[in-house]
């Protein structure tokens, strides 16, 4: 049998399983032992409800009876109660202030729930449980019976619709035998180096371990394959780009300054120096790769305008007339649009030819019936001018590289917040120029450093960790569940003055993308209808999620942003997203289910005003821990140092953005540890530095090909 065999070459699958597999990603046989169990149970770590007391952090097993939102008797919060039932009795359910947990189980429901057993003697219950469905196939009882392994530790994976646990275990241990060729891509002497286990050990290590510290063993390994995977690819794409040639973009220094001092403001330290180090990049010859950092309203913008001032200041080479151009692609209409007002102010005293390209109209400034002013025109018409040249700098949405945008001397790329930007997209972009652009990549998503190492291991990195001088602060104020009527009375006074507020409902932890979107879709639609009747009557509510299609939701951004609405209600979808400075609220309910820098970065949402900003953080739980991780908020100096205490209290799979990067649980894991990652990439560049193309690990090119495989089916 061998790794790269699909998985119908060996078992009878179900259409429905097949679906559910691939949904995962998991096709082949390295696919299924790649997925690595989300934790191990002890089987029979179960509590029963009828020993249960007072005090004690409980993990039951058992149905849910009759959820149904209430008033407290007498706090008046609103709650979800309900009940558990097991063999051994029943026990109350409560969950404060989140009466929309009611709507989302039925009655019957098999879980586990994990809380706290709260109350007197008697009268017990279990305080804000966390649940977690489960199939019938999967209670510990069954499993003892059918156990193979003398341990008594078994594997829990990470499930989809369809494939349980159970079969997983089942297949996997099917998979395992003698007959399995396994090869391992890790060089032996690294491996020896570090003290990992060799692949077929690691494999059986982590899917039927007997102890606890082989599985962490077979973990670590995983995560250091992983992460010295990506560096790899990283590696190699940064030797490939420092072979291709660019653009040297040269201006006189004078005139840099010159566009620099017509700012408005005086620039920060932090952004002198990023711009230093750009038109560094610019003039070497070499493709600058560079990823500027900082959080909402360190002025990247100022800095991206000038690289690009730089750039257009600049005739291509051999020619006395025409300059070379500039790409800025945001991620949403809305944003494009902003970017382009932007632009236009701070060119104000530097004339030049600007476009504006989004899927819903063209726009050129300067207009030339109106100067000073911007003109819808022609899509057409617009790709003709940039064609020509005659439009130095374009601004506009992922429409920019996607379809008959041609340039003629496309020097510099500048992305907002999107994550990855490889060689290839450059040369697309740059189609019959034998020089790759420059790239400016900024985002506002703080990341900690090992991940910064890992991620963007072919990018250059700034920070811009200085904010302007004479912001307001934030006031950022915890509410405890009861007191958020102070919270509200203070949200009228600043609606009645004329300003906006957000309300962000909470982050439901559902293991199916889908379903956790419309779940939480539910709540915000039960939370604007609760703040229109009992709280805002008088203001016009509106709302916002991740199911609404892209078209719905600039819609309704730009609504807001035009002030039709007063109170965005929404899910954590406001997060990348928009300036309207006249919202200086934001009430973040559930707050303990969000990660600090998350949690930063939704503030960042109410930065950009004159007016005095708040921010009310108010968790579900009211317990001290909870309250303290949140302080952690008032007293931040950074989003960087939000980041790297979501890394350190609640684990990477906490940090903002996490999905998107196309890293797994356990590679994210490695990124706690901070040498395995530095030593991962020491050796993977040593490696490409040596043989760039892999010729001499013909095992790395394999495992290279089946990630970057697993990638294109996500
Ligand atoms: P972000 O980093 O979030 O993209 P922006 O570039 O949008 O931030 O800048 C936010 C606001 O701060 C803008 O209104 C901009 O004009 C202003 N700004 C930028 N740099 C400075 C500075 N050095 N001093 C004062 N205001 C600044
Ligand atoms: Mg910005």
């Amino acid at each position: 049998m061998q790794m790269s065999n699909l998985l119908d070459k060996h078992f009878r699958l179900s259409d429905a399983q097949k679906a559910a597999l691939h949904k995962i990603g998991i096709r082949t046989v390295r696919d299924l032992l790649y997925h690595l169990p989300a934790r191990y149970d002890v089987a029979g770590g179960e509590a029963q409800i009828a020993g249960l007391v007072s005090g004690q952090e409980a993990t039951l097993i058992g149905t849910l009876e009759k959820l149904e939102a209430k008033k407290g008797w007498k706090s008046r919060i609103p709650q979800t109660q309900g009940y558990l039932q097991d063999a051994t009795g029943k026990i109350k359910l409560r969950w404060f202030n989140q009466p929309y947990i009611a709507k989302m189980y039925a009655d019957g429901t098999l879980v586990r729930a994990v809380g706290k057993v709260t109350g007197s003697e008697g009268k017990l219950y279990l305080a804000n449980p966390q649940l977690q469905k489960i199939s019938a196939t999967e209670l510990p009882e069954t499993f003892s019976e059918n156990a193979s392994t003398p341990s008594d530790l078994f594997a829990v994976y990470p499930e989809s619709r369809g494939v349980t646990s159970l079969w997983f275990r089942s297949a996997i241990k099917k998979i395992l035998t003698p007959e399995l060729v396994v090869e391992d891509p890790i060089p032996k002497q690294i491996l020896k180096k570090y003290n990992l286990p060799t692949l077929q050990t690691a494999l059986v290590w982590a899917h039927t371990p007997q102890t606890t510290k082989d599985a962490e063993a077979a973990r670590k390994r995983f995560a250091f394959e992983e992460v010295f995977l990506i560096q790899l690819e990283r590696g190699r794409e940064r030797a490939e780009q420092s072979r291709e040639k660019s653009f040297s973009i040269n201006p006189p220094r004078q005139d840099i300054d010159a566009f620099m001092q017509d700012f408005p403001f005086e620039a920060t330290a932090a952004q002198k120096r990023a711009v230093d180090a750009i038109l560094k990049d610019l003039y070497s010859g070499r493709p600058m790769s560079r990823l500027l950092e900082g959080d909402v309203g360190s002025g990247k913008t100022a800095v991206a305008a000038t690289a690009a001032y730089a750039t257009v200041h600049t005739r291509p080479a051999e020619q006395t007339f025409g300059t070379l151009q500039v790409a800025y692609m945001a991620p949403t209409e809305i944003l494009a649009k902003q970017h382009f007002e932007s632009f236009i102010k701070y060119f104000e005293h530097f004339p030049i030819n600007i476009g504006l390209i989004t899927g819903s109209g063209c726009y050129k400034f300067p207009s030339k019936v109106k100067r000073g002013a911007s003109t819808a025109i022609s899509r057409a018409q617009l790709l003709k001018w940039v064609a020509q040249g005659e439009i130095p700098v374009v601004i506009g949405t992922h429409a920019l590289i996607e379809k008959a945008v041609h340039f003629k001397h496309l020097a510099l790329v500048v992305i907002d917040e999107q994550h990855r930007f490889g060689t290839n997209q450059r040369k697309k972009l740059a189609r019959k120029e034998s020089r790759l652009p420059h790239l400016l990549s900024m985002t506002a998503t703080p990341i900690p450093r090992t991940l910064a190492l890992t991620l963007y291991g072919d990018l250059d990195l700034t920070l811009l960790d200085e904010m302007p001088p004479g912001r307001k602060r934030i006031i950022t104020e915890l509410v405890r569940p009861s007191e958020r009527e102070k919270a509200y009375a203070k949200m009228h006074e600043q609606l009645a003055d004329g300003r906006q507020a957000y309300v962000i409902c909470p982050r439901i932890d559902e293991p199916d993308p889908d379903k956790a979107f419309a779940l939480m879709a539910k709540s915000v639609k039960a939370e604007a209808k609760r703040l229109k009747e009992k709280i805002f009557p008088d203001y016009t509510i509106d709302i916002l999620h991740s199911k609404m299609k892209p078209a719905e939701k600039d819609a309704v951004m730009q609504k807001f942003a035009n002030h039709e609405i007063d109170i965005l209600v929404a899910t954590s979808v406001v997060e990348v997203g928009v300036n309207v400075p006249n919202a200086t609220m934001i009430f973040i309910e559930g707050a303990e289910r969000f990660g600090l820098s998350q949690l930063h970065q939704l503030r960042g949402r109410v930065v950009r005003s004159n007016h005095q900003a708040y921010c009310f953080v108010c968790p579900e739980s009211r317990g001290e821990q909870t309250l303290a991780r949140l302080k952690a908020l008032i007293d931040a100096k950074n989003g960087f140092e939000l980041a790297e205490k979501d890394l350190l209290q609640r684990g990477p799979g906490q940090l903002s953005g996490a999905k998107q990067w196309g890293i797994s649980d356990v590679g994210m894991e490695a990124l706690k540890n901070l040498k395995l990652v530095e030593a991962a990439r020491t050796e993977a560049l040593e490696i490409v530095t040596k043989d760039p193309n892999l010729l001499a690990h013909t095992l790395l090119q394999h495992a290279l090909f089946a990630r970057q495989g697993a990638m294109h089916f996500e």
